[in-house]
């Protein structure tokens, strides 16, 4: 971690929002939303679904245009860009060095096609000269490398299980030596026993190979195992940014105090302790006053019904909430995960 937190900075994620009109209708998907990743490091980002995580990764990877903000990201040149500025050519390059996993192993890989085409596709629209054999070295050199065996490229994705699928997607987003790697619910649609062999994979791929990941799941015990950092998202905002260990030890934000309270532990005689959240995520098109969360908040106060809190440094972490310096709320227990 110390290491990590030497080296450079490689993208600053700036005020990014995300606004989707629809019939007059606004809806704000992601506002004001900022951080900092360093080189190597993996930062989470959960909440329950609809708050907004897939829609930054989206703005994040330029997949589709944020509202506002900037994304400055230091290429592999050493140079900084902002990526919300690069027209469709300039962004060509960068792209390479960026990929995404996305969430469902199944439906992401075009099925009338064979495993070394799904590999090697990237590589045939970066680099349309590189000969034949050079592409398909690669190809079996990367498939090895992420556990597939390389006798079975000819194949379709369907002759598949879900794990090597994942495998599969991990090996296209790697096959062009990318430096972030944004990985969308990646673990989620996988059985437990194959989400950890991914998860391993994954970090030892990061080591071999200095990766960053931006690590999306609404899965706060899949986003412990893997990241240095975490951003708690409710209703498009960031509500807690900090270190993983800390933020799950003790966490400052009320709506990271339900989310922990609710992740399963292993032993089937501990009791979960779970605080109830009540009513349903609200309407992002008509969100509540002040503090987005004050109805299900269950420490809620007049002020944070007219007032909303911005995201402020308390202990070591960025939280909104006017009650953050004064509540002493529950984290997550390690003990029952022995
Ligand atoms: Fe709860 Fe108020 Fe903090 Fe919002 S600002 S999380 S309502 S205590």
């Amino acid at each position: 971690m110390s290491e990590i937190r030497e080296k450079d900075v490689i993208l600053q994620v700036r005020g990014v929002s995300k606004v989707f009109s629809s019939k007059g209708v606004n809806v704000r998907a992601v506002t004001n939303v900022s951080f900092d990743v360093r080189k190597g490091e993996t930062i989470g980002i959960v909440g329950e679904s609809g708050c907004g995580k897939t829609t930054l990764g989206r703005c994040i990877v330029r997949a589709i245009d944020a509202s506002e903000g900037e994304v400055i990201y230091k290429t592999l040149a050493g140079e900084e860009v902002n990526f919300l500025t690069l027209d469709k050519k300039q962004m060509k390059p960068i792209r390479k060095e960026i990929q995404m996993i996305f969430q469902d192993p199944y439906s992401s890989l075009d099925p009338r096609m064979t495993v070394l085409d799904i590999i090697g596709e990237p590589i045939r629209a970066n680099y349309p000269k590189m000969p034949k054999k050079e592409r398909e070295q690669l190809i079996k050199e990367i498939a090895a490398k992420v556990g597939l065996n390389t006798t079975y490229l000819m194949r379709y994705p369907h002759a598949f299980s879900g794990g090597q699928r994942q495998r599969i997607g991990i090996a296209r987003a790697l096959i062009l030596n990318p430096q972030i790697i944004v990985c969308d619910e990646a673990v989620s649609a996988l059985d437990v026993s194959i989400q950890a062999q991914i998860i391993n994979l994954l970090r030892d791929l990061q080591k071999e190979l200095e990766l960053t990941y931006i690590f999306i799941s609404h899965d706060l015990s899949v986003v412990e195992h893997i990241s240095d950092k975490v951003g708690v998202m409710y209703l498009g905002r960031m509500v807690e940014f900090g270190e993983t260990e800390k933020l799950f030890a003790s966490p400052k934000h009320p709506y990271t105090e339900a989310l922990l309270s609710a992740v399963p532990v292993a032993d089937p005689d501990v009791k979960m302790d779970r605080i109830p959240l009540q009513g349903e995520i609200p309407n992002p098109a008509n969100p509540p006053s002040g503090c987005y969360f004050h109805e299900r908040c269950r420490y809620c106060t007049e002020r944070c019904v007219t007032e909303a809190p911005e995201l402020h440094e308390v202990d070591g972490r960025m939280v909104a909430c006017h009650r953050a310096e004064e509540l002493s709320l529950r984290g997550f227990n390690y003990d029952e995960m022995q």
